[in-house]
């Protein structure tokens, strides 16, 4: 039996001494902890809930942007006024993730956190698993491969991260704000997920007993051409085989700048920043989107089961981008 301590933080200090302690867990909507506790994947010692802690709210910043408390739900943040005028690419992306029901439980911080769905990962039945259980190898490799990477992977893992809004937020320039024992930090997104590397048990640059607050969004040029396009096996309630956040700047039909990010692919959400560089200063034509979407997938490489997903990524990249340049 797996005894467990549980602590329900009266404040955002609180919560960080609480958590500062090896095998501490922040829990907040726990649909993912839970799901992972029960399967015996996670094993905290102690769950220190913030789910009553006062971030939850939303809220316009003075430079145009916009704060999303950590502990504002998937559903509040999908529906907001404010997001969905200035930032659709995030109301999309969170609209395709999980159910209503997971959507009005999930907080924001919590899907910024949760993790990889590689069969192997989440059945503690396969005893190989660098994440789960560094140094005892990763089944997948030689295993069934089909949903893993084909970008950033390294021999201990070939994890893909799951999030819809992650890789929205990416395209977005988000910034993860964080309060920790060492202070306050913000993290630029693109340094806030990690390549698995030859430590693939770390899924991000957070500390130990480091608290997500609030992430911000600094005003966009991309609020009137963008689009996300989720590829899966099903219709909904499914992770993506391959996602495309597609933001384009246009201006008199030229690409002033753009942000092509793949989800589906890597273990973190994977920038294409080759790509974008062919779309900027030019227009949109089958030439450019062709030519961005080969240079998305360049240095893949695919394993046994996956190889289908290169073709795949390069075709949902020119049509995301196509959708977003139509958008009126
Ligand atoms: Fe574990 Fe990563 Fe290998 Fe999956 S891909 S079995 S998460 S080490």
């Amino acid at each position: 039996m797996h005894s467990i301590f549980y602590d329900r933080a009266k404040d955002a200090d609180h919560a960080i001494r609480l958590a500062s302690e090896p095998g501490a867990k922040f829990i907040g909507g726990g649909t993912n902890l839970l799901d992972l506790y029960k399967s015996g994947v996670e094993k905290p010692l102690r769950l220190v809930d913030i789910s009553r802690l006062a971030l939850a709210d939303i809220d316009a910043l003075a430079d145009g942007g916009v704060r999303i408390g950590a502990l504002a739900s998937n559903s509040a943040a999908a529906n907001h006024p404010l997001l969905r005028q200035r930032y659709p690419l995030l109301a999309e992306a969170l609209l395709s993730g999980a159910s209503p029901q997971l959507r009005n439980m999930a907080t924001v911080g919590g899907n910024l956190l949760q993790r990889t769905r590689c069969y192997y990962f989440t059945d503690p039945a396969f005893a190989q698993c660098n994440k789960r259980a560094p140094g005892s190898g990763c089944a997948a490799k030689d295993g069934f491969n089909r949903i893993h990477a084909i970008l950033g992977a390294s021999e201990q893992c070939i994890a893909v991260n799951p999030s819809d809004m992650g890789i929205a937020l990416t395209a977005l320039d988000a910034v993860i704000q964080t309060k920790g024992p060492q202070g306050e930090r913000r993290i630029p997104i693109g340094e806030f997920y990690r390549l698995p590397g030859d430590t693939p048990q770390y899924d991000t640059n957070l500390a130990q007993g480091e608290l997500i607050t609030a992430v911000d969004l600094p005003p966009s040029p991309f609020g009137g051409h963008s689009h996300y396009l989720k590829v899966r096996d099903r219709a909904s309630y499914a992770f993506a085989l391959v996602s495309v956040a597609a933001a384009l700047d246009l201006h008199d039909g030229v690409v002033r700048d753009a942000r092509i990010v793949l989800g589906g692919v890597a273990h973190k959400p994977w920038r294409a920043v080759d790509a974008e560089s062919v779309l900027t200063g030019k227009p949109l034509t089958d030439d450019s989107l062709h030519t961005a979407a080969a240079a998305a997938v360049a240095g893949a490489r695919p394993c046994r089961h996956n190889q289908f997903k290169i073709e795949l990524a390069q075709r949902a990249v020119v049509r995301a981008l196509r959708i977003a340049g139509e958008k009126a």
